[in-house]
Protein backbone atom coordinates (compact mmCIF):
# COMPACT_ATOMS: atom_id res chain seq x y z
CA UNK A 1 0.00 0.00 0.00
CA UNK A 2 0.72 3.47 -0.70
CA UNK A 3 1.79 5.85 3.00
CA UNK A 4 0.54 8.78 3.27
CA UNK A 5 3.30 10.84 0.66
CA UNK A 6 2.21 8.01 -1.90
CA UNK A 7 5.32 5.80 -1.53
CA UNK A 8 4.98 2.42 -2.32
CA UNK A 9 5.73 0.37 0.91
CA UNK A 10 6.67 -3.12 0.46
CA UNK A 11 9.64 -4.00 2.06
CA UNK A 12 9.74 -5.12 5.90
CA UNK A 13 12.74 -5.42 8.19
CA UNK A 14 12.06 -7.76 11.14
CA UNK A 15 14.26 -8.44 13.86
CA UNK A 16 14.05 -11.67 15.48
CA UNK A 17 16.43 -11.16 18.31
CA UNK A 18 18.13 -8.25 20.30
CA UNK A 19 20.60 -10.45 20.74
CA UNK A 20 24.26 -10.68 19.60
CA UNK A 21 27.43 -12.70 19.64
CA UNK A 22 29.90 -9.41 18.80
CA UNK A 23 30.08 -6.29 20.51
CA UNK A 24 30.97 -3.86 17.49
CA UNK A 25 31.34 0.01 18.94
CA UNK A 26 29.22 1.71 17.28
CA UNK A 27 26.17 -0.68 17.74
CA UNK A 28 26.34 -1.91 20.81
CA UNK A 29 29.39 -2.03 22.72
CA UNK A 30 28.18 -2.96 26.21
CA UNK A 31 25.21 -5.17 25.46
CA UNK A 32 21.71 -3.79 26.50
CA UNK A 33 19.19 -4.58 28.60
CA UNK A 34 17.85 -7.55 26.61
CA UNK A 35 13.94 -7.86 25.84
CA UNK A 36 12.60 -10.91 28.39
CA UNK A 37 12.44 -14.22 26.44
CA UNK A 38 8.33 -14.22 26.92
CA UNK A 39 8.22 -10.75 24.94
CA UNK A 40 9.98 -11.43 22.03
CA UNK A 41 7.56 -12.78 19.38
CA UNK A 42 7.36 -16.30 18.54
CA UNK A 43 8.47 -18.15 14.74
CA UNK A 44 4.29 -18.30 14.54
CA UNK A 45 3.61 -14.84 15.76
CA UNK A 46 5.99 -13.65 13.28
CA UNK A 47 4.37 -15.42 10.23
CA UNK A 48 1.09 -14.20 11.35
CA UNK A 49 2.51 -10.49 11.09
CA UNK A 50 4.25 -11.69 7.62
CA UNK A 51 0.70 -12.93 6.71
CA UNK A 52 -1.22 -9.68 7.70
CA UNK A 53 1.72 -7.32 6.07
CA UNK A 54 1.69 -9.05 2.70
CA UNK A 55 -2.28 -8.63 2.42
CA UNK A 56 -1.39 -4.88 2.54
CA UNK A 57 1.59 -5.65 0.25
CA UNK A 58 4.30 -6.19 1.81
CA UNK A 59 6.91 -8.36 -0.50
CA UNK A 60 9.95 -8.56 0.87
CA UNK A 61 11.31 -9.18 4.06
CA UNK A 62 14.19 -9.21 5.99
CA UNK A 63 15.77 -10.40 8.73
CA UNK A 64 17.82 -9.14 11.11
CA UNK A 65 18.52 -8.74 14.80
CA UNK A 66 21.07 -8.30 17.33
CA UNK A 67 22.44 -11.07 15.26
CA UNK A 68 19.55 -13.49 13.89
CA UNK A 69 21.80 -16.76 13.86
CA UNK A 70 21.89 -16.62 17.27
CA UNK A 71 18.54 -17.91 17.40
CA UNK A 72 17.72 -21.60 16.97
CA UNK A 73 15.94 -22.22 13.97
CA UNK A 74 16.47 -19.09 12.01
CA UNK A 75 16.34 -21.32 8.98
CA UNK A 76 13.13 -22.60 9.54
CA UNK A 77 11.77 -18.89 9.73
CA UNK A 78 13.09 -18.44 6.48
CA UNK A 79 10.85 -21.35 5.37
CA UNK A 80 8.30 -20.03 7.43
CA UNK A 81 8.40 -16.99 5.76
CA UNK A 82 8.44 -18.23 2.43
CA UNK A 83 5.11 -20.26 2.31
CA UNK A 84 3.23 -16.99 3.20
CA UNK A 85 1.16 -16.06 -0.42
CA UNK A 86 2.44 -13.30 -1.75
CA UNK A 87 5.92 -13.00 0.24
CA UNK A 88 8.47 -13.03 -2.93
CA UNK A 89 11.41 -12.24 -1.19
CA UNK A 90 13.15 -13.38 2.45
CA UNK A 91 16.64 -12.64 3.19
CA UNK A 92 18.81 -11.96 6.38
CA UNK A 93 21.38 -9.63 7.47
CA UNK A 94 24.12 -11.49 9.86
CA UNK A 95 27.28 -10.62 10.88
CA UNK A 96 28.65 -13.49 9.40
CA UNK A 97 30.29 -15.22 12.50
CA UNK A 98 28.36 -18.43 12.63
CA UNK A 99 27.53 -18.22 8.89
CA UNK A 100 29.56 -20.97 7.83
CA UNK A 101 27.51 -23.70 10.45
CA UNK A 102 23.95 -22.42 9.32
CA UNK A 103 24.96 -21.51 5.51
CA UNK A 104 23.83 -24.63 4.18
CA UNK A 105 20.36 -24.96 6.03
CA UNK A 106 19.76 -21.24 4.35
CA UNK A 107 20.31 -22.67 0.90
CA UNK A 108 17.77 -25.66 1.33
CA UNK A 109 15.32 -23.08 3.26
CA UNK A 110 15.51 -21.23 -0.37
CA UNK A 111 16.72 -17.61 1.12
CA UNK A 112 16.70 -15.01 -1.58
CA UNK A 113 19.67 -13.29 -0.40
CA UNK A 114 22.13 -12.65 2.61
CA UNK A 115 23.85 -9.39 3.34
CA UNK A 116 26.88 -9.89 5.33
CA UNK A 117 28.11 -7.23 7.52
CA UNK A 118 31.74 -6.60 7.43
CA UNK A 119 33.74 -3.15 8.12
CA UNK A 120 37.67 -4.53 7.48
CA UNK A 121 39.82 -7.36 6.00
CA UNK A 122 42.76 -6.38 8.73
CA UNK A 123 42.12 -9.16 11.69
CA UNK A 124 42.82 -6.51 14.57
CA UNK A 125 40.91 -4.18 13.19
CA UNK A 126 38.10 -6.34 13.04
CA UNK A 127 38.80 -7.66 17.01
CA UNK A 128 39.09 -3.51 18.06
CA UNK A 129 35.77 -3.05 16.11
CA UNK A 130 33.51 -6.08 17.38
CA UNK A 131 35.28 -7.02 20.45
CA UNK A 132 36.45 -10.23 18.85
CA UNK A 133 38.41 -12.14 16.60
CA UNK A 134 36.36 -13.81 14.32
CA UNK A 135 37.21 -12.42 11.32
CA UNK A 136 38.39 -15.63 9.21
CA UNK A 137 35.24 -16.94 10.29
CA UNK A 138 33.32 -14.33 8.52
CA UNK A 139 35.43 -15.10 5.59
CA UNK A 140 34.62 -18.86 5.22
CA UNK A 141 31.12 -18.53 5.71
CA UNK A 142 31.29 -15.66 2.61
CA UNK A 143 33.29 -18.27 0.63
CA UNK A 144 30.97 -20.97 1.25
CA UNK A 145 27.76 -18.90 0.16
CA UNK A 146 29.01 -17.67 -2.72
CA UNK A 147 29.96 -21.53 -3.64
CA UNK A 148 26.55 -22.15 -3.27
CA UNK A 149 25.55 -19.60 -5.08
CA UNK A 150 23.55 -17.66 -2.41
CA UNK A 151 23.26 -14.05 -3.62
CA UNK A 152 25.25 -12.37 -1.41
CA UNK A 153 26.18 -8.98 -0.15
CA UNK A 154 28.98 -6.93 1.63
CA UNK A 155 27.53 -3.91 4.10
CA UNK A 156 30.41 -2.12 5.12
CA UNK A 157 30.44 1.08 7.72
CA UNK A 158 33.27 3.25 7.48
CA UNK A 159 34.12 5.10 11.01
CA UNK A 160 37.35 7.39 11.00
CA UNK A 161 39.98 6.67 13.12
CA UNK A 162 39.47 2.93 12.70
CA UNK A 163 38.99 1.84 9.43
CA UNK A 164 38.36 4.73 7.67
CA UNK A 165 40.34 3.53 4.81
CA UNK A 166 39.21 0.19 4.33
CA UNK A 167 37.15 1.00 1.69
CA UNK A 168 40.32 0.19 -0.84
CA UNK A 169 40.26 -3.39 0.63
CA UNK A 170 36.64 -4.11 0.94
CA UNK A 171 36.15 -3.30 -3.09
CA UNK A 172 38.30 -5.85 -3.95
CA UNK A 173 36.46 -8.66 -3.11
CA UNK A 174 34.40 -7.21 -6.06
CA UNK A 175 37.42 -7.85 -8.22
CA UNK A 176 37.23 -11.53 -8.82
CA UNK A 177 33.76 -12.29 -7.04
CA UNK A 178 30.06 -11.26 -8.58
CA UNK A 179 29.32 -9.60 -4.86
CA UNK A 180 27.88 -6.22 -4.25
CA UNK A 181 30.04 -4.09 -1.71
CA UNK A 182 27.92 -1.84 -0.11
CA UNK A 183 29.27 0.91 1.73
CA UNK A 184 26.65 2.31 4.28
CA UNK A 185 27.32 5.64 5.61
CA UNK A 186 26.94 5.90 9.64
CA UNK A 187 23.89 7.00 11.25
CA UNK A 188 23.36 9.12 14.76
CA UNK A 189 21.45 6.04 16.06
CA UNK A 190 22.37 4.48 19.09
CA UNK A 191 26.51 4.66 20.00
CA UNK A 192 26.18 5.73 15.76
CA UNK A 193 25.38 9.24 17.43
CA UNK A 194 28.17 11.19 17.89
CA UNK A 195 30.97 9.75 15.85
CA UNK A 196 31.61 11.68 12.25
CA UNK A 197 29.69 10.20 8.94
CA UNK A 198 32.18 9.65 6.20
CA UNK A 199 30.09 11.09 3.01
CA UNK A 200 29.96 7.87 0.23
CA UNK A 201 30.49 10.91 -2.39
CA UNK A 202 34.20 10.96 -0.72
CA UNK A 203 34.11 6.95 -1.14
CA UNK A 204 33.57 7.26 -5.13
CA UNK A 205 35.49 10.05 -5.30
CA UNK A 206 38.60 7.96 -3.87
CA UNK A 207 37.44 4.89 -6.53
CA UNK A 208 37.21 6.83 -9.22
CA UNK A 209 41.03 8.43 -8.49
CA UNK A 210 41.71 4.84 -8.39
CA UNK A 211 40.43 2.94 -10.61
CA UNK A 212 38.82 5.48 -13.76
CA UNK A 213 34.77 6.58 -14.22
CA UNK A 214 32.50 4.28 -12.37
CA UNK A 215 29.83 3.06 -14.62
CA UNK A 216 26.38 3.20 -13.10
CA UNK A 217 25.10 -0.26 -12.80
CA UNK A 218 21.58 -0.45 -12.87
CA UNK A 219 21.05 -4.29 -12.01
CA UNK A 220 18.71 -4.46 -8.99
CA UNK A 221 20.60 -5.93 -6.04
CA UNK A 222 18.74 -5.53 -3.24
CA UNK A 223 15.12 -4.07 -1.47
CA UNK A 224 16.38 -0.39 -0.69
CA UNK A 225 17.94 2.54 -1.73
CA UNK A 226 21.44 1.63 -2.58
CA UNK A 227 23.05 3.28 -5.71
CA UNK A 228 25.31 0.74 -7.45
CA UNK A 229 28.02 1.13 -9.96
CA UNK A 230 30.63 -1.07 -11.74
CA UNK A 231 34.37 -0.45 -11.37
CA UNK A 232 36.24 -1.33 -14.58
CA UNK A 233 37.57 -4.68 -14.91
CA UNK A 234 35.69 -6.31 -11.90
CA UNK A 235 32.81 -8.79 -11.62
CA UNK A 236 30.84 -7.38 -8.79
CA UNK A 237 29.29 -4.25 -8.01
CA UNK A 238 29.95 -1.43 -5.35
CA UNK A 239 27.15 0.28 -3.80
CA UNK A 240 26.32 3.22 -1.71
CA UNK A 241 23.81 4.15 0.82
CA UNK A 242 23.96 7.15 1.35
CA UNK A 243 21.35 8.02 4.67
CA UNK A 244 23.21 11.19 5.41
CA UNK A 245 24.68 13.22 2.26
CA UNK A 246 22.71 11.61 0.14
CA UNK A 247 18.98 11.60 1.94
CA UNK A 248 16.71 9.35 0.11
CA UNK A 249 13.56 9.47 2.22
CA UNK A 250 11.81 10.24 -0.82
CA UNK A 251 11.91 6.81 -2.08
CA UNK A 252 11.71 5.34 0.89
CA UNK A 253 9.81 1.56 1.02
CA UNK A 254 10.32 0.11 4.23
CA UNK A 255 8.87 -0.43 7.86
CA UNK A 256 10.55 -2.22 10.83
CA UNK A 257 9.54 -4.53 13.52
CA UNK A 258 11.51 -4.65 16.98
CA UNK A 259 11.85 -8.68 18.19
CA UNK A 260 8.87 -7.55 20.67
CA UNK A 261 6.65 -6.77 18.00
CA UNK A 262 7.06 -2.90 17.79
CA UNK A 263 6.44 -1.61 14.24
CA UNK A 264 8.51 1.21 13.74
CA UNK A 265 7.37 3.57 10.62
CA UNK A 266 10.88 5.10 10.50
CA UNK A 267 13.96 4.95 11.89
CA UNK A 268 14.97 7.94 12.86
CA UNK A 269 11.92 8.61 15.32
CA UNK A 270 11.00 6.65 18.48
CA UNK A 271 7.46 6.19 17.26
CA UNK A 272 6.30 2.46 17.55
CA UNK A 273 3.27 0.90 17.45
CA UNK A 274 2.84 -2.50 18.88
CA UNK A 275 1.06 -6.00 17.71
CA UNK A 276 2.32 -7.76 20.10
CA UNK A 277 -0.93 -7.71 22.36
CA UNK A 278 -3.33 -8.07 19.27
CA UNK A 279 -1.25 -11.40 18.55
CA UNK A 280 -1.48 -12.52 21.31
CA UNK A 281 -5.32 -12.17 21.94
CA UNK A 282 -6.69 -15.04 19.52
CA UNK A 283 -8.47 -14.27 16.46
CA UNK A 284 -7.09 -10.78 16.22
CA UNK A 285 -5.46 -10.61 12.98
CA UNK A 286 -7.64 -8.06 11.79
CA UNK A 287 -6.42 -5.91 14.57
CA UNK A 288 -2.67 -6.79 13.57
CA UNK A 289 -3.39 -5.71 9.95
CA UNK A 290 -4.83 -2.45 11.26
CA UNK A 291 -2.10 -1.52 13.45
CA UNK A 292 0.15 -2.60 10.21
CA UNK A 293 -1.38 0.19 8.06
CA UNK A 294 -1.59 2.91 10.87
CA UNK A 295 2.29 2.06 11.00
CA UNK A 296 2.99 2.96 7.32
CA UNK A 297 0.26 5.81 7.13
CA UNK A 298 2.32 7.06 9.88
CA UNK A 299 5.60 7.47 8.02
CA UNK A 300 6.90 10.44 8.66
CA UNK A 301 8.13 12.44 5.24
CA UNK A 302 11.59 12.04 6.25
CA UNK A 303 14.26 11.64 8.39
CA UNK A 304 16.09 14.53 10.73
CA UNK A 305 19.40 12.91 10.64
CA UNK A 306 21.17 16.22 10.10
CA UNK A 307 19.72 18.02 13.11
CA UNK A 308 20.04 15.55 15.63
CA UNK A 309 18.23 17.46 18.24
CA UNK A 310 15.40 16.24 16.57
CA UNK A 311 15.76 12.46 16.51
CA UNK A 312 14.37 10.91 19.46
CA UNK A 313 14.90 7.53 18.87
CA UNK A 314 16.58 6.33 21.85
CA UNK A 315 16.98 2.49 21.13
CA UNK A 316 20.54 1.47 19.90
CA UNK A 317 20.81 -0.06 16.08
CA UNK A 318 20.70 -3.85 17.73
CA UNK A 319 17.34 -3.11 19.14
CA UNK A 320 15.64 -2.08 16.12
CA UNK A 321 17.87 -4.30 13.34
CA UNK A 322 19.21 -1.56 11.33
N1 LIG B 1 23.97 -8.34 13.45
C1 LIG B 1 23.59 -8.18 12.11
C2 LIG B 1 24.65 -7.47 11.31
O1 LIG B 1 25.59 -6.94 11.90
O2 LIG B 1 24.50 -7.44 10.08
C3 LIG B 1 22.25 -7.52 11.90
C4 LIG B 1 21.92 -6.32 12.76
S1 LIG B 1 22.97 -4.91 12.53
C5 LIG B 1 22.21 -3.76 13.63
C6 LIG B 1 22.50 -4.37 10.91
C7 LIG B 1 23.44 -3.38 10.27
O3 LIG B 1 23.41 -2.15 10.98
C8 LIG B 1 24.92 -3.78 10.23
O4 LIG B 1 25.34 -3.76 8.87
C9 LIG B 1 25.63 -2.69 11.00
O5 LIG B 1 26.90 -2.41 10.47
C10 LIG B 1 24.67 -1.54 10.82
N2 LIG B 1 24.78 -0.49 11.83
C11 LIG B 1 24.81 -0.59 13.18
N3 LIG B 1 24.87 0.63 13.75
C12 LIG B 1 24.89 1.53 12.73
C13 LIG B 1 24.92 2.95 12.64
N4 LIG B 1 24.94 3.71 13.73
N5 LIG B 1 24.92 3.53 11.42
C14 LIG B 1 24.87 2.78 10.28
N6 LIG B 1 24.81 1.43 10.29
C15 LIG B 1 24.82 0.82 11.49
FE1 LIG C 1 25.84 -7.20 16.68
FE2 LIG C 1 25.29 -6.41 14.18
FE3 LIG C 1 25.29 -4.67 16.22
FE4 LIG C 1 27.58 -5.66 15.46
S1 LIG C 1 26.22 -4.40 14.18
S2 LIG C 1 26.88 -5.48 17.60
S3 LIG C 1 27.02 -7.66 14.84
S4 LIG C 1 23.89 -6.33 15.95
Amino acid sequence: MKDSYEREIDYMRISITDRCNLRCTYCMPEGIDWIPMEEILTFEEIQTVCEEAAKLGIRNIKLTGGEPLVRKGCADLVKMIKSVPKIAKVTLTTNGVEFSKYVEELKRAEVDGINVSLDTLDRECFRKITGFDRMEDVLTGLEKAYDLGIPTKINTVLKPGLNAAAWKDMVEIAKEKAIAVRFIEMMPIGNGSGIASISNEEIRGNLERLYGTLEPDLNRHGNGPAVYYKIPGFCGSVGFISAIHGKFCGNCNRIRMTAAGEIKPCLCYSECLSVKEALRANGERTTVRKILEQAILRKPKAHCFEEEQGITERKKMAQIGG
